[in-house]
């Protein structure tokens, strides 16, 4: 996806900052990027001066890589102040990935919500050789691909250990409506969901800042789906209502800072086109469901692009997020087709 700004955003800084440099974006608050191997090939990062040492937002995967990455940027913008807080916003592995590595080595102090935590050590330590029955179940349930799905029961399946370091067990909890100091300024903790859940933002009572991890970026809509975890889970429906509610703090002058792509200005716009976005996507898919239809045969309506390999996986369990947000909202039926898959239509 190009990196052109929205209609209506502004980006400060056109340019991300180079592997183990920062770019100061306000008074003590550094951006810095990692690299991730994959089609979104990068994370942003933050780092807050609290004066004695730095509070971290995010961390990056787990490898030699990154933690070299690291190491450079401790030696290099963090000027050898320690780190001692790592705040992570959701549990995804691009943005946890390190958190436990920063808590053994560095004696930091791990920030987070409890359902990041334990979502991220649940899936830490469980480990998987081949797909567990829920999860072929579940694929089948989805409609993938037969060839698909035959080369991906022979496989090992992701390990969230493979990119996440050991967590140790403690960590300090954040909740809905409390505040936090980081950086010198007093920051509301807000939380999002339905890219993943309980999903801290932080919103700086004393300027402009606005930290949004994965729930708001700028140029491309965060994923959402479902997964064998909790097939019956409604993140469509969760990320609209935390979208709605989020509205109602954004400003046009307020800097967001994301987990993805570039800073931006203009958030009142970029809530309503986030929302507005998966509000189209729902109305194209139940417009093609004059028929029924698995999972796996709605990407044309909600991509209009077409999936590569690579993007198959994330597909398929967006398109399961909008199918039963539909039929859990009452506007559109499902059965199993004889495949075993779950196939929708329309009501009406
Ligand atoms: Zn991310």
């Amino acid at each position: 996806m190009a990196d052109g700004a929205p209609v209506g955003l502004r980006y400060p800084w056109e340019t991300p900052p180079e592997q183990g440099r920062a770019i100061e974006v306000a008074p003590g608050v550094l951006w810095m990027r990692l690299p991730l191997p994959m089609k979104l090939d990068h994370v942003n990062i933050y780092a807050l001066d609290d004066g004695d040492g730095w509070t971290v937002i995010d961390t990056g995967f787990a490898s030699n890589k990154t933690r070299g990455i690291w190491r450079d940027l401790m030696g290099g913008p963090l000027a050898g102040k320690p780190v001692t807080r790592v705040v992570v916003t959701h549990h995804h592995p691009d943005h946890v990935g390190l958190a436990g590595w920063f808590q053994t080595e560095f004696g930091a102090e791990l920030i987070t919500t409890r359902t990041a935590w334990l979502f991220a050590r649940m899936l830490t330590l469980d480990v998987q050789d081949t797909p567990v029955t829920e999860t072929l179940e579940f694929w089948r349930s989805a409609g993938m691909d037969a060839e698909v799905f035959e080369q991906r029961a022979a496989e090992r399946p992701f390990n969230f250990g493979d990119v996440v370091a050991p967590m140790p067990l403690g960590f300090t909890r954040i909740q809905q409506g409390q505040s936090i100091k980081m950086g010198g300024r007093t920051w509301d903790i807000h939380m999002g969901n339905g890219h993943a859940p309980e999903h801290a933002t932080f919103w700086s009572r004393d300027d402009n800042l606005v930290i949004s991890g994965d729930q708001i970026l700028s140029s491309i809509s965060p994923n959402i789906g479902v997964y064998a975890t909790e097939p019956m889970a409604d993140p469509i429906g969760e990320w609209l209502e935390a979208c709605e509610r989020l509205k109602l703090l954004a400003r046009d002058d307020q800097l967001v800072l994301g987990g993805h792509k570039l800073p931006f200005t203009g958030l009142p716009t970029r809530m309503r086109q986030l929302i507005d976005n998966h509000h189209g996507a729902l109305a194209r898919l139940s417009a093609y469901l004059d028929t029924p239809k698995s999972a796996a045969e709605c990407f044309a309506p909600l991509f209009k692009r077409k999936i590569g390999a690579g993007e198959y996986g994330l597909a398929l369990v967006e398109a399961v997020a909008h199918l039963s947000h539909l039929y859990q909202d009452g506007a559109a039926t499902r059965h199993r087709r004889d495949d075993g898959a779950w196939v929708y239509q329309r009501k009406g």
